[in-house]
């Protein structure tokens, strides 16, 4: 059965359990900060505080409530987060690093370009955007099998020499798939073969249709080798960002998605948290897919120390007591013996649908030998 602590509630809620127990005691349930309520309970005392609740699936039932809405007073606005995508060789690395260096943070220097998977630009207008740079499409794609929503949208980087090639297209269906809004960089414009007006044509085939062709999909043209027209890019992108209204509420515990992890000598486990709401902060005690931890430390993409990171902010964790896996949920929990709880629920279940994928492999192997 579902049940939450009325601690784990007020957590969730970011209201403080003092305000809770008044709650439901004018329900007529008298309580302490320890005791478990039922689901049933706690939304009504979710919708007295003016939230959403939503009932997560059964993988996440351990973690209760998980998924409280936030009321609307209590969303900031936040980034954007970018995926670049396109065809073999159209320039996303080149464009990325580009991108990367027009950060008016770190300057023309740079300092330690640490790569985390993912890094924060502060534009010439002091807006921010977040890059997500996995290599390659199925970062995307694989996230987005398994029910994680990173990108806000996407940038389509295709080659102004070569058009629209083959995994241009599937970037296409990706984006539209995800119902991601798609900008394209026309890269390579530096080169004397470009043909960006073939470009926007191109698209026209795969129902994109460019400004200048009347329709609503914004296209730039770049070169990530001269490094031109870069900040009208980050501009295009702030625009398309405006639109989609992207808010958080920053003043709760921590929720958000791994974008790479990996077994490190001497660090141990280290994961590629982006944040999508609340604050991670150091101390924290969290799950992330089936293994859980504590912050140790938090990394940001400057290879700098921090105390905390916010909605849209990437950073890289340590203090975790395995390593997860790319488009895991990470949630803060509020005390090591529930992320130790849900972690072995988890890895109980995870060994059963592996021993179950056996079974079916065994059986499959027989009737191969029949
Ligand atoms: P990716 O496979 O999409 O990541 O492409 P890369 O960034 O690795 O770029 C592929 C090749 O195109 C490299 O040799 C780059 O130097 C080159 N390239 C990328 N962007 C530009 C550009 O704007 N102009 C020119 N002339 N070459 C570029
Ligand atoms: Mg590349």
């Amino acid at each position: 059965p579902e049940t939450i602590t009325v601690q784990e509630l007020a957590n969730r809620m970011a209201e403080r359990a003092v305000d809770v127990i008044r709650e439901l005691m004018k329900m007529g349930v008298m309580s302490t900060i320890n005791q478990v309520i039922d689901a049933d309970t706690a939304e009504l005392v979710v919708a007295e505080f003016g939230h959403t609740a939503r009932r997560v699936s059964e993988a996440d039932v351990e973690i209760g409530l998980a998924g409280i809405d936030d009321a609307q007073g209590d969303l900031a606005p936040r980034a954007p987060v970018v995926t670049v995508m396109g065809h073999v060789d159209h320039g996303k690395t080149s464009l990325l690093d580009a991108l990367r260096s027009t950060d008016v943070v770190s300057g023309e220097a740079g300092g330690i370009t640490q790569h985390i998977g993912a890094y924060q630009v502060t534009t010439e207008s002091g807006a921010k955007i977040t890059f997500v740079d996995t290599p390659g499409h199925a970062a995307f794609t694989d996230m987005r099998a398994r029910g994680a929503k990173v990108t806000d949208l996407v940038i389509l980087v295709v080659a102004a020499d070569d058009g629209i090639m083959p995994q241009t297209v599937e970037a296409i269906h990706h984006a539209k798939a995800a119902d991601v809004p798609i900008i394209v960089a026309i890269n390579k414009c530096d080169k004397p073969e470009a043909d960006p007006a073939r470009v926007r044509t191109e698209l026209l085939q795969h129902e994109l249709v460019p400004e200048e062709l009347g329709g609503d999909v914004m296209c730039v043209e770049v070169s990530a080798k001269a490094r031109t027209n870069l900040g009208q890019l980050e501009e295009t992108i702030l625009l398309q960002a405006e639109m989609l209204d992207l808010k958080a509420n920053p003043d709760r515990p921590a929720e958000g998605v791994v974008i790479e992890a990996k077994m490190e000598q001497g660090r141990g486990s280290v994961a590629t948290v982006l944040v999508q709401r609340g604050t991670l902060r150091k101390g924290d005690i969290f799950v992330a897919g089936s293994e859980w931890g504590r912050v140790r430390a938090l990394i940001d993409d400057h290879g700098g120390t921090v105390d905390a990171a916010g909605p849209a902010v990437p950073v890289e964790v340590l203090g975790l007591n395995g390593t997860p896996e790319a488009g895991d949920e990470m949630v803060v929990v509020d005390s090591d013996t529930r992320a130790r709880e849900v972690s072995e629920y988890r890895q109980r279940k995870k060994r059963d649908v592996r021993a179950a994928a056996g079974a079916r492999g065994t059986l499959e192997q027989m009737f191969e030998r029949i």
